[in-house]
Protein backbone atom coordinates (compact mmCIF):
# COMPACT_ATOMS: atom_id res chain seq x y z
CA UNK A 1 0.00 0.00 0.00
CA UNK A 2 1.30 3.29 -1.01
CA UNK A 3 0.16 5.87 0.90
CA UNK A 4 1.85 9.34 -0.38
CA UNK A 5 0.89 12.20 1.87
CA UNK A 6 2.48 13.61 5.00
CA UNK A 7 2.89 10.95 8.16
CA UNK A 8 3.87 10.92 11.62
CA UNK A 9 7.30 10.27 12.67
CA UNK A 10 7.05 8.86 16.12
CA UNK A 11 9.43 10.19 18.59
CA UNK A 12 10.75 8.64 22.23
CA UNK A 13 7.34 10.32 23.22
CA UNK A 14 5.32 9.63 21.28
CA UNK A 15 6.14 6.34 20.15
CA UNK A 16 3.48 5.07 22.45
CA UNK A 17 0.65 7.27 21.47
CA UNK A 18 1.10 5.87 17.84
CA UNK A 19 1.53 2.15 18.89
CA UNK A 20 -2.35 2.95 20.79
CA UNK A 21 -3.70 4.35 17.48
CA UNK A 22 -2.10 1.19 15.57
CA UNK A 23 -3.94 -1.01 17.84
CA UNK A 24 -6.94 1.53 17.33
CA UNK A 25 -7.17 2.77 21.19
CA UNK A 26 -6.64 6.48 21.97
CA UNK A 27 -3.94 6.73 24.87
CA UNK A 28 -2.87 9.75 26.96
CA UNK A 29 -0.55 10.34 29.39
CA UNK A 30 -1.70 11.16 33.19
CA UNK A 31 0.63 12.92 35.48
CA UNK A 32 0.99 10.65 38.49
CA UNK A 33 1.50 13.38 40.76
CA UNK A 34 -1.76 15.70 39.37
CA UNK A 35 -3.57 13.73 37.82
CA UNK A 36 -3.10 16.20 34.34
CA UNK A 37 -3.96 14.41 31.20
CA UNK A 38 -2.09 15.61 28.65
CA UNK A 39 -1.55 15.74 24.68
CA UNK A 40 0.72 15.43 22.99
CA UNK A 41 3.03 13.09 24.66
CA UNK A 42 5.83 15.04 26.51
CA UNK A 43 8.44 14.11 29.09
CA UNK A 44 7.21 16.68 32.05
CA UNK A 45 4.23 17.82 33.07
CA UNK A 46 3.31 21.58 32.41
CA UNK A 47 1.05 21.82 35.30
CA UNK A 48 3.59 20.51 38.08
CA UNK A 49 6.52 19.49 36.37
CA UNK A 50 6.79 16.18 37.30
CA UNK A 51 8.15 13.58 35.27
CA UNK A 52 6.23 10.78 36.83
CA UNK A 53 3.38 9.61 34.44
CA UNK A 54 1.10 6.57 33.23
CA UNK A 55 -0.49 6.05 29.82
CA UNK A 56 -4.24 5.46 30.07
CA UNK A 57 -6.75 4.43 27.00
CA UNK A 58 -9.28 7.60 26.85
CA UNK A 59 -12.66 7.30 26.21
CA UNK A 60 -12.82 8.60 22.57
CA UNK A 61 -15.33 11.39 22.95
CA UNK A 62 -14.57 14.98 22.06
CA UNK A 63 -16.59 17.87 21.72
CA UNK A 64 -15.35 20.32 18.48
CA UNK A 65 -13.89 23.21 19.56
CA UNK A 66 -12.44 25.39 16.75
CA UNK A 67 -12.49 24.14 12.87
CA UNK A 68 -12.02 25.03 8.94
CA UNK A 69 -12.86 23.39 6.11
CA UNK A 70 -10.51 23.12 3.60
CA UNK A 71 -11.36 23.72 -0.29
CA UNK A 72 -8.02 24.47 -1.98
CA UNK A 73 -5.93 21.41 -1.35
CA UNK A 74 -2.20 22.46 -0.64
CA UNK A 75 -0.39 20.67 -2.23
CA UNK A 76 -2.75 20.34 -4.70
CA UNK A 77 -1.86 16.95 -5.88
CA UNK A 78 -2.16 15.10 -2.94
CA UNK A 79 -4.96 16.74 -2.01
CA UNK A 80 -6.95 17.54 -4.62
CA UNK A 81 -9.08 14.24 -4.37
CA UNK A 82 -9.92 14.77 -0.74
CA UNK A 83 -11.32 18.71 -0.53
CA UNK A 84 -13.48 19.42 0.88
CA UNK A 85 -12.48 18.29 3.87
CA UNK A 86 -12.49 19.12 7.85
CA UNK A 87 -9.70 19.91 9.94
CA UNK A 88 -10.49 20.66 13.82
CA UNK A 89 -9.25 20.87 17.28
CA UNK A 90 -11.26 19.23 19.27
CA UNK A 91 -11.50 18.84 23.10
CA UNK A 92 -11.15 15.65 24.42
CA UNK A 93 -13.20 14.49 27.03
CA UNK A 94 -9.89 14.25 29.53
CA UNK A 95 -9.02 17.98 28.77
CA UNK A 96 -6.83 17.85 26.27
CA UNK A 97 -7.14 19.51 22.84
CA UNK A 98 -5.94 17.53 19.86
CA UNK A 99 -5.69 18.45 15.89
CA UNK A 100 -7.84 16.33 13.79
CA UNK A 101 -9.91 15.36 10.82
CA UNK A 102 -13.54 15.20 11.52
CA UNK A 103 -15.00 12.79 9.10
CA UNK A 104 -18.20 10.91 8.44
CA UNK A 105 -20.35 13.98 7.82
CA UNK A 106 -21.00 16.61 5.62
CA UNK A 107 -17.74 19.30 6.15
CA UNK A 108 -21.05 22.13 6.15
CA UNK A 109 -22.54 20.32 8.76
CA UNK A 110 -19.80 21.07 11.48
CA UNK A 111 -21.13 22.71 14.76
CA UNK A 112 -19.21 24.37 17.63
CA UNK A 113 -19.72 21.97 20.42
CA UNK A 114 -20.38 19.03 18.21
CA UNK A 115 -20.33 15.87 20.26
CA UNK A 116 -17.64 13.57 18.03
CA UNK A 117 -16.17 10.48 18.74
CA UNK A 118 -12.31 8.82 17.45
CA UNK A 119 -12.13 6.44 14.74
CA UNK A 120 -8.96 5.90 13.28
CA UNK A 121 -8.03 5.76 9.49
CA UNK A 122 -5.30 3.21 9.04
CA UNK A 123 -2.55 5.14 6.28
CA UNK A 124 -0.08 2.64 6.46
CA UNK A 125 0.49 -0.65 8.11
CA UNK A 126 2.63 1.53 10.91
CA UNK A 127 0.24 4.19 11.10
CA UNK A 128 -3.42 4.68 11.63
CA UNK A 129 -4.78 8.67 12.32
CA UNK A 130 -7.01 9.28 14.98
CA UNK A 131 -9.86 10.94 13.57
CA UNK A 132 -13.46 11.98 14.72
CA UNK A 133 -16.77 11.55 13.65
CA UNK A 134 -20.05 12.92 14.59
CA UNK A 135 -21.76 11.07 17.72
CA UNK A 136 -25.44 10.67 16.49
CA UNK A 137 -27.90 11.56 18.87
CA UNK A 138 -29.05 9.26 21.11
CA UNK A 139 -25.85 7.08 20.95
CA UNK A 140 -24.21 8.63 24.00
ZN1 LIG B 1 1.38 17.09 37.00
Amino acid sequence: MTYAKPLPVPDADSAHFWAGCRSHRLLLQRCRSCGTHRYPAGPVCPACRSRAVDWIEASGRATVFSWIVVRHPVPRDLYQDEVPYVVALVTLAEGPRMATNIIGCDPDAVTAGMAVEVVFREATAEIALPCFRPVLAGAR
